[in-house]
């Protein structure tokens, strides 16, 4: 006896307390197209990822093509092709671009993937459309170019989730017959549908109700199962005036165990008690035609699902799935399937060990490559991203953003208004701090030059200026600061606060002249203040913000451009459910994240040439320590931000949760970094908080290497953070990241 190309036994899958599938069992033999049908949410689907290696059963076992999904997963996702229910190839990759990346990812050589490609376009007829973009084909197009990718690599058995689902009738009538040929090449089938006329094409099919497998067997021998038609009932079509008034009036008659519409008619069926005379007289109707009939698998679905449930209900056990003896579903002895519950279980959760093939790292790797750049090349708005906003921030940054403070709009109410005022007027205008912007002439506009906003600063003069600076007397000048803003205030206080203590000196000046004793004397001999402080300013000696910023910039725009481009790269193929796709394929795991990461390496690696050559060039600030060294730490903190990326990818399952996490990440990046206010004067919980965020250390090499030329020792202690930040989240990142879709 043959082994069957599926074997399910007890098959059963669990969502927390949810239980998606229930103790199902059947097995398919080779060649055959076997139907599996149920409404939404019965479980066809997860019994279908469970089979492709994508979805660990809970317990239970399934042996495809002679192997366990549970411990062969790999092995079996080489001979296997997989239509997932919805459209999950490439919309923006051309229908060849599809079929050639499938083709790569199961390691065709070149001549095979030719030769492939040109018969599976012969067979689907795709070979007028190779270039347009496969999101652009109609419904049944799409069908036949996923079967195509399905089929490139001639699977042995073919996983079908609702292929004519949404197609119009012709395509559907089309891809049948497409299933029939191939079947007719041996190409085994799993199809799931909602079409009963579909159903009737299978040369088996099993029917799935609240999780459970409710019968089985191929359709004609289905229909004459007793339980269908039970001994002492018969089927009958009544074609009737009034249709629903007579179904009411049917579904009322306890001889009557069921009565449903079909088409104009209705179809019932009835107890032996009430012949077509009976009916007859029930209905009322002289015009209605009777006529027996044989059940239909509507029939059979019907009253196997309310038998089921009945039974359900009286006894409380478990599901008794009615198994056909016949036809191509042979039983096969569990003697030759040593495989039992217990050792399947014990893999439950985990990954998919591949006993027995050697791994192969990277396979794959090529194909999804290609595919990224073709997204890249495709997708101008990644473009736009990659190079327009970053050289945009950094202007932003360097120009907009610029927290040298200068030309405080000042207004001035002078009531001396005598050359001693008029000296001071020029005083606070020569700092440069200020710029006077109205002169006014009463108290009431000078107010309001205040509360309007309009000034930040109001110098008020008063009348006897002159006169007290002649009497030396002491002046008092009032100067309103608007507090609102913190920083214009802080810097109109100091220049204020400096201003009076020059003006002071400068009319002290002559009189400690005439002193016999001075406090202290400068070298030229001439009386001085005391004590003389000489600050002078290293690194930036401008004390240009942009100095400050744009180092700065280089980390956060990497950070923000690997994070977000990473972790859509790969949330997207998720939500579009060509993640899934690919989970069906033997790419390995290093494959598809190397493939997905390194693109947007490379595109890192250019934006931090970017940023640096406009730091350079447009704001002119050198970089004063080595270059390479500076370039060699981008490449570490970019493999951070890969990282990043990717663990955001794990946690997100859709685009949206995708930049709300970024976001997340983002928002302590930029503010706790010190990439905007010093770290050093951050509250201590906080301060701490600063030494999780990897882009901290960058920061500080940056700064260190561009303006203090430090070398990697001076920086050692920022390296040895940043490393073990890239660890730590690669490390968690990779653990979450399966080739799995639970
Ligand atoms: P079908 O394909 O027959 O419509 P599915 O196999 O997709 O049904 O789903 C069966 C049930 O399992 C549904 O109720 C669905 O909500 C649930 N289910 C499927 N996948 C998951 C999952 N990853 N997490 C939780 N519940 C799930
Ligand atoms: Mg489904």
């Amino acid at each position: 006896m043959t082994e069957p190309v599926i074997d399910v036994r007890n098959l059963t899958r669990h969502f927390g307390d949810f239980i998606a599938v229930n103790d199902v069992s059947f097995q398919v033999q080779k060649g055959a197209i076997f139907g599996l049908l149920g409404p939404n949410g019965s479980g066809k689907s997860t019994i279908i990822r469970m089979l492709c290696g994508v979805l660990p059963p809970t317990s239970g076992m399934a042996r495809v093509l002679g192997r366990d999904v549970a411990t062969h997963a790999e092995e079996i996702k080489r001979h296997i092709g997989y239509m997932s229910q919805s459209f999950s190839l490439y919309g923006d990759l051309s229908v060849i671009e599809n079929i050639h990346f499938y083709g790569r990812i199961y390691g065709l050589t070149p001549e095979r993937l030719a030769q492939r490609t040109q018969d599976v376009l012969e067979l689907t007829s795709l070979g007028d459309r190779v270039d347009q973009l496969a999101g652009t084909l109609s419904g049944g197009w799409k069908q036949r170019l996923a079967l195509a990718c399905a089929l490139i690599h001639e699977p042995q058995m073919l996983f079908l989730d609702e292929p004519t689902a949404g197609i119009d009738p012709v395509a559907r009538r089309d891809l049948w017959d497409l299933l029939f040929q191939l079947a007719g090449e041996g190409v085994t089938q799993l199809v799931t549908t909602h079409y009963m006329d579909e159903a009737e094409r299978c040369s088996e099919i099993g029917y799935l109700h609240s999780s459970r497998l409710i019968v089985c067997g191929p359709p004609d021998e289905l229909k004459l199962l007793d339980d269908v038609t039970p001994a002492g009932t018969r089927r009958w079509e009544l074609t009737v005036e009034h249709p629903t008034e007579q179904l009411a009036k049917l579904r009322k008659n306890a001889d009557v165990i069921d009565a449903t519409f079909f088409g104009d008619a209705i179809h019932a069926l009835v107890r032996d008690s009430l012949d077509e005379e009976g009916l007859k007289e029930v209905t009322a109707d002289p015009t209605m035609e009777v006529r027996p009939i044989a059940p239909s698998l509507e029939d059979v679905f019907v009253t196997m699902t309310r038998s089921q449930t009945d039974h359900d209900r009286r006894v409380g056990s478990k599901a008794i799935a009615v198994q056909s003896t016949v036809g191509l579903s042979q039983s096969v002895t569990d003697a030759e399937f040593p495989h039992t519950q217990s050792t399947v279980s014990e893999s439950e959760e985990g990954s998919t060990p591949q006993a027995s093939i050697p791994a192969r790292p990277l396979f794959g790797l090529m194909a999804i490559l290609l595919k990224e750049f073709s997204h890249i090349r495709r997708q101008p708005s990644t473009l736009v991203f990659m190079l327009v906003v970053p050289v945009m921030q950094t202007l932003i940054f360097g120009y907009a953003i610029n927290t040298e403070i200068e030309d405080i709009p000042t207004v001035v109410y002078d009531l001396d208004g005598r050359q001693a005022a008029r000296e001071l007027r020029d005083a606070f205008q020569n700092t440069r701090t200020f710029r006077m912007i109205d002169r006014v002439t009463d108290e009431e506009s000078f107010r309001r030059a205040m509360t309007s906003g309009e000034a930040k600063v109001g110098l008020r003069i008063p009348p006897d200026y002159s006169e007290s600076l002649l009497n030396h007397e002491q002046a008092q000048v009032q100067v309103l600061i608007d507090g609102s803003d913190s920083q214009v205030a802080t810097a109109a206080l100091n220049t204020t606060n400096l201003l009076g203590i020059n003006l002071s000196l400068r009319r002290t000046r002559p009189f400690v002249e005439a002193l016999p004793a001075v406090p202290s004397r400068n070298a030229e001999g001439t009386a001085a203040i005391p004590i003389e402080m000489r600050p002078r300013l290293l690194y930036n000696p401008n004390l240009e913000s942009s100095h400050f910023f744009v180092p700065g910039l280089v980390g956060i725009i990497l950070q923000l451009v690997t994070l977000f481009l990473t972790s859509f790269a790969i949330v997207r193929e998720r939500e579009l459910g060509t993640l899934e796709q690919l989970f069906v394929t033997p790419v390995s795991r290093s494959g598809l994240l190397l493939g997905k990461l390194v693109p947007y390496a490379v595109i890192g690696f250019l934006e931090v040439l970017i940023v640096l050559a406009v730091m350079v060039y447009v704001f002119r600030v050198p970089i004063r320590g080595d270059l390479i060294q500076l370039l060699a730490l981008s490449l570490l903190f970019l493999l951070c931000g890969l990282g990043l990326g990717l663990l955001v990818s794990t946690l997100a399952k859709t685009q949206l949760a995708a930049i709300q996490f970024a976001f997340l990440i983002m928002l302590p990046s930029v503010l706790l970094s010190g990439f905007m206010f010093p770290r050093s004067q951050m509250p201590l919980p906080i301060y701490l908080v600063t030494f999780a965020i990897p882009v901290t250390y960058f920061l500080e090499i940056l700064r260190g290497v561009v303006l203090r030329g430090a070398g990697f020792a001076d920086l050692l202690p920022h390296v040895s953070g940043l490393f073990l930040c890239t660890l730590a989240i690669f490390t968690i990142s990779l653990a979450r990241f399966r080739k799995q879709l639970a």
